[in-house]
């Protein structure tokens, strides 16, 4: 490779010390080669010209072509203007400079045939583009195409003309001096396969499109280099584990499972949850430790497969761990797995942060020697006092709520890592969970237990509060239990907490004692208060659970058949569909209402009205993906990961599949890269994947 990409970017044409300088600080661009990079983040179609009398009075942009009238000056110092008019075939537009007015007066000329490209706008009923973009007809005619690309620029950098247009101008020369070269990193047959084009002829069209057809085969061949080399990383990752990471063998299903699947289990498990334990038990198995996401909608039942997946290694005479992201999931997850286990003589337990100092005493020393078999917690199992006589499984509920780095750091817990279950209930779009757990294996359970009826969901705003509590009357009549969610968007918030306790105290007169009981949880309340007033609500000595959103997460009272979500204009797509899986649990027929201010943001609307339309989690993941983009959706910790330069996750998911199946299919073919053919993607990787330091820490 030539040293051309590597070019201090002071040499590059249009740059010098000073402009590369602030291009470092503005922009982190340094050498040729990442100015390449900085791709465009629009353009500008000029290839549609505007006749002058068909412009509307509605602001847009527009390209015309016409002669530049005179041009005059009015006023002095900051106030002066100037003005001049382009006229066409069918008419004439007004043109007004307030800046720049010297030099624009000196360059422009009057009566030649100009290309004038701005947004319109109307002042004193006239029509007038300020600021023009203008350019001598002939001028523009020469230019290879009328794609304009439009570069990300900032104030500093335009003040110094690096305006996009000076971008540009330094990105054009680069693209035609004759050492102009990047080097290929797909293999021929890859390109001919997935018609794509070179990476050479790809750099420049984006930079530089002859068609909007040349700019699309630019953007996806580019697209797809950036996904295929993310998916070849994650595979490569996860055979190098496969290969190198040992798991305990766990050969034997057992008395505690047989005895549990035919005697104690409450009901028939669906297909689907039978279909993730035979995969899971294939893992445990193998002799290699297993990394694998379980992916279900909430109420999918997944609790009943992490317990069998507990037992599986309990039969094996290994321990199990449960480890939830709240206090509260953590206690719900204790009661239903001692339930479940009591009757099986095996020894549950419960860690978290407000376990007293004797009960934690007994707890370490029960998982050293063995005796206890299953350890249920909060990240308070992370601790580095909690040492386990002999782990088999840890089994992570709600997994987006833990940063990666903590699923690693449990899995280091043993020289032997434990087999690894990650659960997780907010389903993650294809595309996303791809490329955040590309290294994991994924089962989704995609069925519902049966008999479950789809929720109705309904808006509503203020006004139908009556007709809302008419209707949680009548259901309250017919036995059964309410939620009323407020949001809280700090625990902190005052006002937040104004709002739950005037809507508990409405909610109090308008169902009184002794025929209405309430239960009141939020973030300000110790723990014991909490779960005091959750396990009311749980047992039905109260009808409604007046919360913030703590209860967001795992709670299952399946009597419970009405949410109601307040301000829910102010929830998350996610959340609400979380909030809402929280009823429907059971046989009834169950409601969700979303209240909401009438006035709503677009996004906003789009949100009520998507959980209005559909119960589908992954449908809900995909709209909630393409309105908040990858790394909100994921919390800022992991967005890193997504940082991606043109591919964007919502919109490429076919590019990505084609990735991932080219990844997948050639490290099959070829593990360790050595063919020929591949041997373009061997030395890119060698440059960008393998000298990450995350890589040698796993190898
Ligand atoms: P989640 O996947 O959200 O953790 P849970 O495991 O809490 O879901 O299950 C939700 C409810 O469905 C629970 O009340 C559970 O007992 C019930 N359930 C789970 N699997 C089945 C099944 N196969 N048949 C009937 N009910 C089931
Ligand atoms: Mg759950």
């Amino acid at each position: 490779m030539s040293d051309f990409l590597k070019t201090q970017l002071e040499y590059v044409k249009g740059m010098g010390p000073d402009r590369a300088e602030l291009m470092a600080t503005e922009l982190g661009i340094r050498t040729a080669g990442q100015l390449l990079e900085h791709f465009p983040f629009r353009y500008v179609d000029r290839s549609q010209l505007h006749r002058i009398s068909e412009i509307g009075k509605t602001a847009q942009y527009v390209q015309l072509k016409g002669v530049l009238g005179p041009i005059s000056t009015e006023g002095t110092g900051r106030k002066m203007r100037m003005r001049s008019y382009l006229r066409d075939e069918t008419g004439q537009i007004e043109l007004i400079w307030f800046k720049g007015i010297k030099w624009l007066k000196e360059s422009l000329k009057p009566g030649q045939i100009y290309l004038a490209y701005g947004k319109t706008g109307v002042f004193n009923r006239i029509l007038n583009i300020a600021h023009p973009e203008l350019e001598l007809a002939n001028e523009q005619a020469a230019q290879s195409g009328f794609i304009q690309p439009v570069y990300s620029s900032t104030e500093k950098l335009n003040k110094r003309g690096l305006s996009s247009k000076g971008i540009e101008k330094s990105i054009k020369d680069l693209l035609s001096r004759p050492d102009f070269a990047v080097e290929e990193n797909l293999p021929d047959y890859v390109r001919e396969d997935l018609k794509l084009i070179s990476r050479r002829q790809a750099y420049k069209q984006i930079h530089q499109p002859q068609s909007t057809t040349s700019l699309m085969h630019a953007q996806r061949r580019i697209k797809f280099e950036e996904l295929f080399f993310i998916q070849l990383e994650l595979l490569m990752k996860k055979n190098l584990r496969t290969a190198v990471v040992r798991g305990f063998v766990l050969p034997e299903i057992g008395e505690y499972f047989d005895r549990f699947y035919h005697e104690h289990l409450p009901f028939e498990l669906t297909g689907a949850q039978k279909r993730v334990l035979k995969e899971i038990r294939a893992d445990m198995r193998s002799g290699h430790q297993m990394n694998r996401l379980l992916q279900g909608d909430v109420g999918s039942g997944k609790t009943i497969v992490a317990a069998l997946t507990a037992l599986m290694a309990i039969d094996n005479a290994f321990q199990s761990a449960v480890m939830a992201p709240t206090e509260i999931l953590a206690n719900q997850h204790f009661e239903s797995f001692s339930e479940m286990f009591d009757s099986l003589g095996l020894r549950v337990e419960l860690l978290t942060g407000s376990t007293k100092k004797a009960k934690r005493k007994e707890i370490f020393q029960g998982i050293e020697d063995g005796s206890i078999h299953v350890l249920i917690g909060t990240h308070a199992l992370l601790e580095p006092t909690v040492k386990f006589k002999n782990l088999g499984v840890a089994i992570v509920d709600e997994q987006h709520r833990f940063g990666v780095a903590q699923r690693a750091r449990m899995w280091k817990k043993n020289a032997i890592p434990p087999h690894v279950l990650v659960m997780t209930a907010t389903p993650i779009p294809r595309t996303l969970a791809m490329t955040l757990y590309g290294d994991l294996e994924v089962s989704i359970i995609d069925e519902l237990p049966p008999g479950r009826k789809p929720i109705d969901t309904m808006q509503f705003s203020d006004a139908g509060r009556l007709r809302i509590f008419g209707f949680m009357e009548d259901q309250i009549k017919r036995g059964r239990q309410v939620y009323v969610v407020y949001p809280l968007i700090e625990e902190s918030s005052t006002l937040d907490l104004k709002d739950l306790m005037d809507g508990y105290e409405s909610l109090s007169r308008r169902f009184p004692k002794p025929d209405f009981q309430i239960s009141i949880v939020h973030g300000k309340m110790k723990p014991a208060d909490k779960e005091f007033e959750m396990n009311r609500f749980a047992k039905g000595e109260t009808q409604i659970l007046v919360a913030t959103t703590v209860i967001e997460v795992g709670v299952n009272v399946p009597n419970a058949s009405v949410m109601v979500i307040e301000s829910a204009q102010r929830f998350g797509l996610s959340q609400l569909h979380q909030l809402r899986g929280r009823v429907g649990r059971g046989a009834e027929k169950s409601y969700c209402l979303l209240v909401a201010d009438d006035k709503l943001s677009a996004d906003g609307r789009k949100r009520l009205q998507t959980m209005c339309d559909t119960n589908d989690g992954f449908r809900i993941a995909e709209v909630d993906l393409e309105l908040r983009g990858p790394g909100d959706m994921m919390g800022t910790q992991q967005s890193g990961m997504l940082d991606l330069k043109l591919a964007d996750l919502a919109q490429d998911s076919k590019v990505l599949q084609f990735a991932r199946n080219t990844a997948l299919t050639m490290l099959d073919e070829d593990p360790n890269l050595d063919m020929d053919k591949n041997a373009v993607v061997k030395k890119w990787a060698e440059k960008t994947i393998l000298k990450k330091p995350n890589w040698s820490l796993i190898s």
